[in-house]
């Protein structure tokens, strides 16, 4: 019996060293695996921002307007080195995206507006003048004495630059108007007149040439409307004795009278004399 028990305590004993052994081989092993873990974390944490990176542009899941703005994006990323550090940085360059499109956007909307008069609204130029018959209206702005600074833009549209014949002199002149001009000192450069009984030619009236296109108010009084000279379809002729009424029965020499029966009128201009302008020849619809 007593060799029974004793078989019995040693196996017992063996079975519960054995168990003891078993137990801390499993936990040996457990130690040393564990340990290695953070050295693989630490790797993938380096890696994982390079695959953001690219994945964050991708993604279509945005509404579809933002798709656009996406895109835009993904051309802008390979310019820029994508930085291994920062995977905030894709989420910026798509919201400084938005900003930048517009500014692409908007220099053709300035450029439709400008061709239609009531929709322009360049605030340099606020002031819209009257519709001078088929030669246009133009936005515009006061400057100093009377005078007017035109939207550079109608100017370069409009007006242009003839030589008057006879005259020999560059002027400036609507477009439109660059015939009737030329035609009236046509008739200058070739007609005479009978002054004081003796025959002239017609350009030795003329003593001064005072202006065509000349951007101001009448009289270069800001209180009063444009005067015609800004659309370049006026002129100015011996200004230093023509502030007055020429009358024709009493003046039938004066040279603007001369000037207007023989070569303007015929041209199609009108003459301001009938409001004390005499030196004033003009075109009107
Ligand atoms: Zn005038």
């Amino acid at each position: 019996m007593q060799h029974k028990i004793l078989k019995c305590s040693v196996i017992l004993a063996s079975l519960i060293v054995l168990t003891l052994t078993f137990i801390y081989y499993a936990d040996s092993r457990s130690v040393p695996e564990a340990t290695p873990r953070p050295a693989q974390p630490i790797n993938r944490q380096v890696q994982k921002p390079a695959q953001p990176l690219e994945k964050a542009v991708p993604p279509p899941k945005s509404p579809p307007a933002n798709s656009m703005i996406v895109v835009e994006a993904k051309q802008e990323m390979p310019k820029k080195p994508v930085s291994e550090q920062s995977p905030a940085e894709p989420t910026r360059l798509v919201e400084t995206k938005p900003s930048a499109e517009p500014k692409a956007v908007s220099p053709p909307i300035i450029e439709v507006s400008r061709s239609d008069p009531h929709t322009y609204a360049d605030p340099g130029y606020p002031l819209l003048s009257k519709q001078s018959g088929s030669y246009g209206q133009f936005h515009y702005r006061d400057t100093s004495g009377g005078r007017i600074e035109i939207d550079p833009a109608w100017v370069e549209e409009n007006i242009v630059t003839i030589v008057l014949p006879g005259l020999n002199q560059s002027v400036e002149v609507h477009k439109d108007a660059a015939d009737n001009f030329i035609a009236a000192f046509n008739y200058i450069k070739n007609g005479t007149a009978v002054i004081n009984g003796r025959e002239m030619p017609l350009l030795s009236l003329i003593k001064t040439m005072d202006g065509t296109f000349v951007t101001r108010h009448v009289n270069w009084n800001p209180s009063r409307g444009l005067s015609n000279h800004s659309w370049g379809i006026a002129i100015d002729i011996n200004a230093a004795d023509h502030f007055c009424y020429i009358n024709p029965a009493s003046q039938a020499d004066d040279p603007n009278l001369v000037l207007w029966e023989k070569a303007f009128k015929p041209a199609g201009f009108s003459w301001g004399n009938s409001y004390s302008d005499s030196m004033h020849f003009e075109l009107l619809d």
